[in-house]
């Protein structure tokens, strides 16, 4: 932030303090990772605003903070933004938390925090713990290049749709998993990705803290035989695709496609197989492979 707005926004506090929302990570199991710069904040700021209060009230008891909450979460955070952004202006300073981790981080805040950007306010990020770093910090994969995804989408076709357009991704795949979901989502992958290696992060920072890898099929075994490695919140990490070099990798889609349709290989299956080598939407290989289909008769 330019030095002429940081004059204007400490002039607009009655305190002579500028005002400013702290975006606040919070543990993720251990309470211990808590940071001496979060609690100080926390205790100090004029609200805090928490996707749920109740939720953050345990958090709150735990390190005797009596600062007053309010609650920002998805469905009103277009409104609360509003509000904070106005209460920000005035000089106020307000801490943004979620239930757990890094805000924003498959968390509520986003807007807010662009509102106030846009606005020229202040934003101070407060960092501390995030499920997907911790993961990736103990996990021994490529850490270089890593594409984090969030969470896959719920109904099996989608998310078998998002895995295929990911398959020749070479950085490596981060996914967020809740409990109901870890066995349908390692089924898909394992469909997708066949035997590449994933490593699955479990229960971060907490007592049954567990690191498993593997393919997805052999997670998927370890699950079946002690159903306890499925409870719990997970990361999943998925290696990246082997680089392929410039030769290797020169697969001309026109021949790919017709030579697989001269096999007899059926629309469907072709489209399914282009959009795993190939990359791309699963519905362009389809009706390309149709048009192949119509100009042969
Ligand atoms: N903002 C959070 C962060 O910084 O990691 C993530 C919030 S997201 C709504 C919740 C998801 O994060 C969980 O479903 C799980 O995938 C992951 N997660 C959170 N805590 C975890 C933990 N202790 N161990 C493993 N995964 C965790």
């Amino acid at each position: 932030m330019s030095q002429a707005s940081h004059v204007m926004q400490s002039s607009r506090a009655e305190s002579g303090e500028p005002g400013a929302l702290y975006v606040v990570a919070t543990p993720i199991g251990n309470l211990d990772d808590m940071s001496t710069r979060a609690l100080d904040i926390l205790r100090s700021v004029d609200v805090i605003a928490a996707e749920d209060t109740r939720h953050s009230a345990r958090l709150m008891a735990h390190f005797d903070i009596r600062t007053p909450m309010l609650a920002l979460h998805d469905h009103n955070e277009r409104t609360r933004a509003e509000q904070l952004v106005a209460r920000i202006e005035q000089g106020e300073r307000i801490a943004l938390i979620s239930d757990a981790g890094t805000p924003l981080i498959s968390d509520p805040g986003y807007r807010l925090v662009a509102q106030l950007r846009s606005a020229d306010l202040r934003v101070v990020p407060v960092p501390g713990p995030c499920a997907l770093v911790a993961a990736l910090s103990g996990a021994g994969v490529a850490t270089d290049r890593f594409r984090f995804e969030g969470f896959l989408p719920a109904r099996s076709s989608a998310r078998k749709n998002a895995l295929e357009a990911l398959v020749r991704e070479s950085a490596t795949l981060v996914f967020y998993e809740s409990p109901h979901r870890i066995t349908d989502s390692l089924t898909d992958i394992a469909a997708v990705f066949g035997e590449r290696r994933l490593v699955l992060a479990r229960e971060l920072t907490k007592r049954f803290e567990t690191f498993l890898e593997g393919s997805a099929e052999a997670l998927l075994a370890i699950m079946a035989d002690d159903p306890d490695q499925a409870r719990g919140e997970f990361v999943v990490i998925v290696e990246g695709a082997p680089e392929q070099s410039e030769e290797e990798g020169s697969v001309d889609a026109e021949q790919l496609l017709m030579a697989m349709f001269e096999a007899g290989v059926g629309t469907k299956q072709i489209a399914t197989v282009a959009t795993r080598l190939l990359g791309g939407r699963k519905q362009q290989w389809y009706e390309r492979a149709q048009q192949l289909k119509d100009a042969q008769g």
